[in-house]
């Protein structure tokens, strides 16, 4: 392949990772039975491969393996946690309460529902990225059925309080939905612990395949309703139908497995290499990093930076390193991004913001040439 740039954009999408592909060939051309097909030894073959990846992803969350639910992706795990919520709760009240800087995944279904009739309060965040707890209590009415707030954010990488939240919805009996497509495997994740009714899950984000998913749903203290939002052959305990992608499904387990493994040996290590990058960049004049400078996940480094154009700034850095504004999914627009707005940055410096996600991969050379790059090109956009 020709030289291509260093690839700093893993809050977007991560490579699969050598076993983890591995695992799922043979899943593609020996063992294709269908998982459901249990008249035979072709489904059972298949039907091993999911029963172990469910076991790795209950594991993972300290779950039991018959409350995760294999889906698409984080996408169709929060729009099915949120509106699955509404649906079946619906003579209980009609009140969400979310974040301000969620996914559009939450935002949009949340939005979604706002035109059936429901009512969303979005809370704001604090400077920091954080939300305010006393602010989530006042917002709590007696007809609030669900609290979804995600566990790491995508673009700024900041940790929410997940299991203060956890208690406070538990203690008020209201469901909690937490989108943790960007923690699962970055952070220690214990739905019990943490108090946790449904959350949602992505294998693309942790070295496993894209288009594969899951939701946990809590069946135990207490049993959470859904509705199903696909209808169909009733695979996933009615819950989402469609025949089961065995292989992605394999993959997503098999990473997941690997990621928890090395969890805080490699979050050790991405975490002194982001603090290294911050240290280079902290060299440049007018630089403001967003979210928390450490509740934050070990892998993200987020700065707005004053006085350059961010278009600009980004396709100078293009043939040497590849990351982003904001998230992948809104990088095509060029509106200032929701979340860095949401911290009270204005128009002009949301623009100017560089997201660097480091992974398994990165290595401290290119760190430290990236960083020099940066401050680089950030001198010459403002002389420009
Ligand atoms: C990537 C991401 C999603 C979307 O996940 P897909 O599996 O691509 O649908 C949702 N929420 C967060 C926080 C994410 O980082």
């Amino acid at each position: 392949m020709p030289h291509r740039p260093i690839y700093l954009d893993c809050n977007a999408t991560t490579p699969v990772a050598p076993q983890v592909l591995a695992a799922m060939l043979p899943f593609f051309t020996d063992y294709f039975g269908n998982p459901s097909s249990l008249n035979h030894s072709y489904g059972w073959e298949a039907e091993a491969g999911v029963t172990k990846a469910r076991a790795q992803l209950a594991a993972a969350i300290n779950a039991e393996p018959e409350e995760i639910i294999f889906t698409s992706g984080a996408t169709e795990s929060n729009n099915l946690a949120i509106k699955g919520v509404a649906e079946a709760y619906l003579a209980t009240g009609k009140h969400i309460v979310t974040v301000a800087t969620e996914h559009n995944a939450v935002l949009d279904p949340c939005r979604y529902l706002e035109t059936l009739g429901f009512s969303v309060t979005y809370l704001p965040v604090r400077a920091d990225g954080l939300i305010d707890l006393q602010q989530l209590s006042q917002a709590l009415r007696s007809e609030t059925i669900l609290v979804s707030v995600m566990m790491a954010n995508n673009e700024i990488g900041v940790i929410q309080p997940i299991a203060e939240i956890g208690q406070m919805c538990g203690d008020r009996n209201i469901l909690f939905h937490t989108d943790a497509a960007q923690a699962l495997g970055k952070l220690p994740i214990d739905v019990q612990a943490m108090n946790i009714h449904l959350l949602s899950m992505t294998a693309h984000k942790l070295y496993g395949p894209k288009g594969i998913g899951a939701l946990y749903v809590r069946r135990r203290n207490p049993r959470v309703q859904l509705a199903p939002q696909l209808h169909g052959g009733g695979q996933e305990k009615g819950l989402r139908s469609g025949t089961l992608y065995t292989p992605q499904i394999v993959g997503f387990g098999a990473a997941t497995a690997l990621a928890i493994s090395e969890q805080s040996v490699e979050g050790e290590r991405l975490r002194g290499l982001r603090d290294r990058l911050w240290h280079h960049l902290g060299k440049i004049p007018s630089i403001h990093l967003n979210g928390h400078p450490t509740q934050r996940l070990p892998n993200n480094l987020n700065v707005s930076i004053e006085g350059v154009n961010g278009a600009a700034l980004l396709s100078m850095l293009q043939p040497d390193v590849a990351l982003s504004s904001g998230s992948a999914c809104s990088s095509a627009n060029l509106a200032p991004s929701h979340v860095i707005k949401a911290l009270g940055r204005s128009d002009e410096l949301a623009s100017a913001t560089l997201r660097f996600g480091l992974g398994r991969e990165t290595t401290q050379t290119e760190i430290d040439h990236v960083g020099e790059i940066v401050v680089r090109a950030v001198r010459m956009a403002r002389k420009a």
